[in-house]
This record gives C-alpha cells, structure tokens and sequence, in this order.
C-alpha cells in the first residue's frame, strides 16, 4: 500500500499504464498505432492497458466516420478528465478554501470562506456544510468523489492521521476521525505544508528535488527528494520556520527565541495593513518608505534561511505560501540578497524560485493526495 509519503511520482509516470493514460491526456485523442509508436510499446500491451482505461471510464474509445474510400478509421482514444475527482479543505486560523480537483490536477471549483477557526462542534459541522455546498455548486456526482483531503496547520502523523503538535490553530490531539465528522467521503489528514510543496511538485515535472517555503501566518515547509515527500524519522522534516536566525530573539509561538518563523510569518507584514496582506504589497508597490523598510528587513531575513537550505540540500528553494504569491515582482532584489550569501559564488537566479500554484496549493496539494492514491491502485 503506497502512502502519500513514500508516493514516488517517478514510479507512477513510468508504469506503462500510466505513461499511456497521460500520453492520451496530453494529446487530447490518440489512435492505438500511435500510443505503441510513440511510447515504444508493443501493440498487445498497449491494446491491454486501453482495455483496462476504457473499462475504468478514465478514456473513451471510439471508431470514427467511414472514410469514403471506403476504409474505416482506427479507434480514436480520448481523454475523460473528470470521470473522478477529488475535493480538498485548507483549514487554517481565518479561512476555510475549498477545491475540487479532477484527475489531471486542474482545480474545477475554489472556494474562499472567511472564517476563523474554533475548536467546536459548530465548527467540524461547517466543515461538513463547506464540503457539501462545493459539491452542490457544481452539480457533482457523489459517486465520482474519490476522497477529502484536509490540510491542516500543526506536525501531523499521517500513519495515525492525527495532530499531534498543533498550536498554530488549537488543533492538538484531534484525529481525522474526529474532524471529518460531518464529512461523508473517505477523507485524510495532511500537514499543510506537505500538501503545499506536493502540489507545487505535481505541477513542475522537471523538479524531482526541492524544498517548498510555505510563508502563512506561520512558516512551514517541505522536502522533496526523487520525487517523494522527505519526513525524516519524526514528523518535521522541512520545518524550516523553527531553524534558529537570532539568538536569543523574537519569542517564537514554539516557546523558543529567534525562529524563523518570528521574523518571516505573513503576519509580520499584514499587521501593518490590518492584517490584509494584500493591501501590504499594493501599499508597497505605491512606494509607501515605512512599509518598504519592513519587506527590506523581511528579505533580508529570508534570505538568510534560504541560503542555509541551499547549503543543506543544494537543491531548488520555492518560494511559497501567501507570501510567496506576491514574491515575483521582488525576486531579483531578494536573488541578489541571497547570492551575496554564498560562499561557492552562485547566483541565486539559478536556484530561487517562486511557486507556480499561486492559489489554493495547500487544498489541491491535499485533494492530489486521492489522485495519486487512484493512479497508484491503477498501476500494473
Ligand atoms: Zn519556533
């Protein structure tokens, strides 16, 4: 049984019946002759692996017109995207998000519910309304549901599927059990930023290693190594907001001093805009000289923590998180601040990165938790 940390990519691309359902979704419609030429497969493999597609409902087979010399056509196979789909809940300190995600990863439906979150019944019960209310939007077919991915904030065992360290939002102890309790689909809890940095990989399948920043109302982040979600042996793997930057600085929520965390939070800039941090960068961009001394402080410290993780795991840093999707038009200040920190004279052009997912990652990253389990089971 694959599990979404030990779920390697690499491995579902190259099974032969995964390389020719994505070979047909790529091109949109493909004729057998052309999937056994093209992938360097023979013909009764292929015909098998299409069989076995069509009879899933992943694809449609169909023999086009008769041509008027009097030859028919070959079987056209075509894609079907959302013969399945999955849905995933961002629950986080001030929102509620909401995707529905099909099977090539493309988010069909997003909702944002601002919503602070509460330790209650009341609360688990609009989970259970906010999961139905995406569903109804879209007239979706309960049946085509593959599961509920919820993100939360906090160090989670994915084996028990329980926080087990969550004082970001009070979630401490709580089980997936437990949350999903108005929820009727299979459901399982995912770390945020886990679910973050995994969809940001699932969306660049160049990248088989990196690390993802999630800059939130607190900073996490994630490892990816060939292609798979690094935890480590405990839980935290990648919990890059609790690396110490100042000694004996800022009081940290972890209960230590001078986290990264501390000093790169979104809240760090969004409390000088009533915690609108949209309104932090449009303020910024008009040239407002108290809030660009901030963000040049702000950068400063992030790349600090940028340049450690290069030196650590010499890999691609992404710039993630809420943060991280306002990042773009600054990159090459903060490229520059980083390469002056290098000690091997790289240019950090070549490395730093902002994410390409610039909305909803965490509840995608954590509905592509079911399409991965999904095509992991359609393996051969
Ligand atoms: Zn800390």
């Amino acid at each position: 049984m694959q599990t979404w940390v030990n779920m390697n990519i690499t491995d579902i691309k190259l099974s032969n019946r995964n390389r020719i359902y994505f070979y047909i979704r790529d091109k949109g419609m493909a004729t057998t002759k052309d999937i056994a030429y093209d992938l360097k497969l023979s013909l009764p493999t292929v015909t098998q692996n299409l069989e076995f597609l069509a009879d899933q409902g992943l694809i449609n087979s169909e023999q086009k017109v008769v041509k008027k010399s009097g030859g028919r056509h070959p079987i056209a196979h075509s894609y079907v995207p959302d013969v399945k789909v999955a849905i995933g809940l961002d629950v986080a300190k001030h929102h509620i998000i909401s995707t529905i995600v099909d099977l090539s990863g493309n988010v069909v439906k997003y909702v944002h519910k601002r919503q602070d979150y509460e330790r209650s019944d009341a609360y688990l019960r609009l989970l259970g309304q906010t999961v139905e209310e995406i569903i109804e939007s879209v007239n979706l077919d309960p049946n085509k549901i593959l599961g509920v991915g919820i993100a939360m904030p906090g160090l989670v065992s994915h084996e028990e599927d329980r926080v087990v360290d969550g004082r970001v939002i009070d979630n401490t102890g709580m089980t997936c059990a437990e949350i999903s309790k108005y929820i009727p689909y299979p459901t399982k809890l995912i770390h945020d930023s886990y679910a973050s940095g995994f969809s940001e990989s699932w969306m660049s399948s160049d990248i088989h290693n990196s690390f993802y920043i999630s800059l939130c109302d607190s900073v996490g982040g994630s490892v990816l190594v060939n292609d798979s979600i690094f935890m480590g042996d405990g839980l935290y793997s990648g919990e890059i907001g609790h690396v110490n930057l100042v000694p004996d600085g800022k009081l940290c929520y972890c209960g230590q001093k001078g986290c990264f965390d501390s000093y790169c939070n979104a809240e760090v800039l969004s409390s000088h805009t009533d915690g609108n941090l949209d309104l932090f960068f449009a303020r910024l961009k008009e040239g407002d000289e108290t809030l660009g001394k901030i963000w040049d402080v702000y950068l400063d410290h992030l790349a600090v923590a940028i340049n450690d993780i290069r030196m650590l795991f010499g890999c691609r840093v992404i710039l993630g998180g809420y943060v991280g999707v306002h990042v773009e038009e600054y990159l090459s200040t903060l490229q520059e601040k980083v390469s002056l920190k290098s000690p091997f004279s790289e240019n950090a052009k070549e490395f730093l990165v902002p994410c390409k997912k610039k909305k909803s990652a965490v509840a995608t990253g954590c509905a592509l938790y079911f399409v991965d389990e999904f095509f992991g089971d359609m393996q051969e």
